[in-house]
């Protein structure tokens, strides 16, 4: 259905960007939240939920690999990572770019994210779904990371909504508790904190709930063109130290092993080791 109309987005009351819509693909009312899915004439095609932009088929690339690229190869010897979130199956499909990985468990809250994700954005995970270590969950995450076994991932992944409705329990501390117990020794967690110029508080607050359970409390930037605002942050919280300073040629050396090397649009060990380094306005709401 051709349209002429317009998608507002309605994260922020008095500011925003906006989609003309070529196509209207679907709009489901899920148990959870509103997903919409259109063609754009800018962006490929483009997901929401409750009004706001989640992904673009077009741009998909700069989160999602930063998002799974920077821990897996911070970290150097990831064998098993638990995803939280990421219904679109994209950071999925980046984490089994790894051959090092051995099993890789997706807990997304709600199935009809990724029903219609397969049906209108098969681009984006790809063949991930049928992948033999995957193991993909419909549940709430908060549930999945009570239940889990101590010590049994080595990086937990949390692509979600923003704190708000089903995703807020995934900022609480009850989380980031059982994310702590869950994860093996030298274990980390990354989640998606915001946009500070405009949700400085999403960073600071879940930094400092982070920092009471995890040694190693930081962030690292990426340039994520549909979360307007500037810089997007991903919270990056370790059990060991200096996670976040691997130098560019051992992270360069890790890329080769895993078998990710050449496969990015945006990762790179440059990129990764200059995604740590925050400006002023950002790294004033991290834990001294
Ligand atoms: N990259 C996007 C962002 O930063 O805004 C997020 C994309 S991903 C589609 C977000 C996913 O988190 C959604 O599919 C949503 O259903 C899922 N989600 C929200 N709360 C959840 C929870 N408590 N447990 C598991 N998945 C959850």
């Amino acid at each position: 259905m051709t349209t002429d109309a317009w998608v507002n987005e309605t994260l922020y009351p008095q500011w925003g960007q906006r989609f003309a819509i070529k196509r209207e693909l679907a709009r489901v009312q899920s148990d959870f939240q509103d997903i919409m899915i259109f063609e754009s004439f800018t962006h490929g095609r483009v997901m929401l939920l409750d009004g706001v932009v989640q992904i673009t088929e077009r741009d998909e690339f700069v989160y999602q690999e930063m998002l799974t690229h920077v821990p897996l190869l911070a970290h150097g010897a990831c064998r098993r990572v638990l995803i939280i979130g990421a219904g679109d199956g994209g950071v999925l499909r980046r984490v089994l770019q790894h051959r090092t990985i051995e099993r890789a468990v997706m807990v997304e809250i709600d199935g009809e994210v990724i029903r219609l994700a397969k049906e209108f954005l098969p681009g984006i995970a790809g063949d991930a779904w049928s992948d033999p270590r995957a193991d993909v969950i419909v549940g709430d995450g908060i549930d999945y990371v009570r239940r889990a076994e101590p010590a049994s991932f080595d990086a937990i992944i949390v692509d979600s909504t923003d704190p708000i409705g089903v995703g807020e329990v995934l900022f609480t501390d009850e989380f980031y508790e059982n994310a702590a117990r869950i994860l093996s020794e030298g274990g980390l967690i990354v989640n998606q904190c915001g946009v500070p110029f405009m949700q400085a508080d999403e960073l600071r607050e879940t930094s400092e709930r982070r920092a009471r359970h995890f040694p190693h409390v930081g962030a690292y930037v990426a340039a994520v063109t549909p979360y307007v605002g500037g810089f997007m942050t991903l919270g990056f919280a370790a059990k060991q130290a200096d996670l976040h300073a691997v130098p560019a040629a051992t992270i360069a050396a890790r890329a080769q092993e895993a078998g990710i090397a050449g496969l990015t649009e945006y990762w790179t060990p440059d990129i990764h080791v200059a995604a740590f380094h925050l400006p002023p306005y950002i790294a004033r709401h991290l834990p001294r």
